[in-house]
């Protein structure tokens, strides 16, 4: 097996694609912003066998670095400010990290003379914003409605520019939202989860939230990170979406979330609304339709929705009980 480059490998994805291509005897890189954080950390005390390297998608001379000492086959451009709330509070960063770090870190494989290297892309269903189509597919007119969309179309956009102009090898995931017990707690389904858990075992009250009624097409992250590898080993790139086919709103996450850590599904009781957590802009139903991606990858969700909020919620009540026991 070759060499990867992954970017953004402490995040939920990168975790999950660390362990899938340790597993198939890939050498693994990971680039890091910092190698000494608490993230780093502990990511190198699940994945040893990861190469952390110090990199920032906002300086090409540190991708440039990166490519020349990983010499990958394969590059997994995960890096990203990946938080849409955040997006809104901080666009200007947003746009310079998540929009233009592909495009440093295209040129810097044209630099470098990677050419060969084949390149996956997260894009994200953020991209089709307001869109009217549903289900979305690969043709859907993008109509970003956040800074982070946006941001997300630039890169998405530059990468097929880069591959139709220069003939890189590069592939676009248009991945719809993917959830696990690895999401960060900042995201909502991991707060829901999370709150859950900690309702159950007497550490919190409530969960705060904003619309309880905006609806997502929820899938398992696990599965998205295959998508990704099999993206990569085609003989041509293109872009596929990657999505469950099943919207659910964050109210029917809740009710799921508080059957699985053993409380009754009273939303009245366990949830507060904060309307600064609800969006400037709430988009189109986005719901996408994946038959591209099982027609040509031959890919397949592998986890139903109350199999994902109830394996969320189980990690987060070991949390709960660690820290019950002072652990
Ligand atoms: P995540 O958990 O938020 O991870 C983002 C990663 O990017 C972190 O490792 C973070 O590193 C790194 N990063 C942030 N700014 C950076 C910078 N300036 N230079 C280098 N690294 C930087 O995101 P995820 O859920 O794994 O998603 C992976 C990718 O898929 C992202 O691009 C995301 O936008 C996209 N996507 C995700 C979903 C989803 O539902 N999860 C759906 C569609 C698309 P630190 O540890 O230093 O913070």
């Amino acid at each position: 097996m070759g060499r990867a480059l992954i970017t953004g490998v402490t995040g939920q994805d990168g975790q999950h694609l660390s362990a899938l291509l340790l597993e198939k005897g890939y050498t693994v890189f990971g680039l890091v912003r910092n190698p000494d954080s608490v993230r780093a950390h502990n990511f190198t005390l699940e994945f040893p066998e990861v190469q952390l390297l110090q990199g920032d998608m906002s300086d090409t001379k540190s991708l440039i670095r990166c490519l020349q000492l990983s010499k990958p086959d394969e590059i997994y451009n995960l890096a990203a400010q990946s938080l849409v709330s955040l997006s809104y509070k901080q666009p200007e960063a947003t746009a310079n990290v998540t929009g233009l770090g592909p495009l440093r870190l295209l040129e810097a494989v044209r630099i470098t003379g990677f050419e060969h290297s084949r390149v996956y892309q997260a894009s994200s269903s953020e991209m089709f914003g307001r869109t009217q189509e549903v289900p979305q597919v690969e043709t859907t007119p993008f109509d970003p409605i956040s800074p982070y969309g946006t941001a997300k179309v630039f890169a998405h956009n530059t990468c097929v520019n880069l591959r139709e102009a220069y003939g890189l090898w590069v592939s676009c995931g248009i991945l719809f939202n993917h959830e696990g017990p690895r999401r960060g707690l900042d995201f909502v389904t991991r707060k829901i989860s999370s709150g859950a858990a900690r309702i159950a075992l007497g550490l919190q009250d409530t969960i705060t939230l904003g619309s309880l009624d905006s609806r997502r097409d929820w899938g398992y992250a696990g599965d998205y990170v295959n998508a990704m590898w099999l993206m990569l080993q085609q003989d041509v790139p293109r872009d596929f979406v990657v999505a469950t086919g099943i919207s659910h709103s964050v109210k029917e996450f809740v009710c799921a979330a508080l059957k699985s850590a053993g409380l009754d599904e009273d939303i009245e009781k366990f949830v507060r609304s904060d309307p600064s957590l609800v969006r400037p802009s709430e988009g189109g139903h986005l719901i996408g339709d994946s038959s591209l991606a099982s027609r040509e990858l031959g890919w397949r969700t592998t986890m139903t929705f109350d199999n994902l909020v109830c394996a969320m919620v189980e990690h987060d009540l070991r949390i709960a009980f660690a820290e019950t026991r002072g652990e």
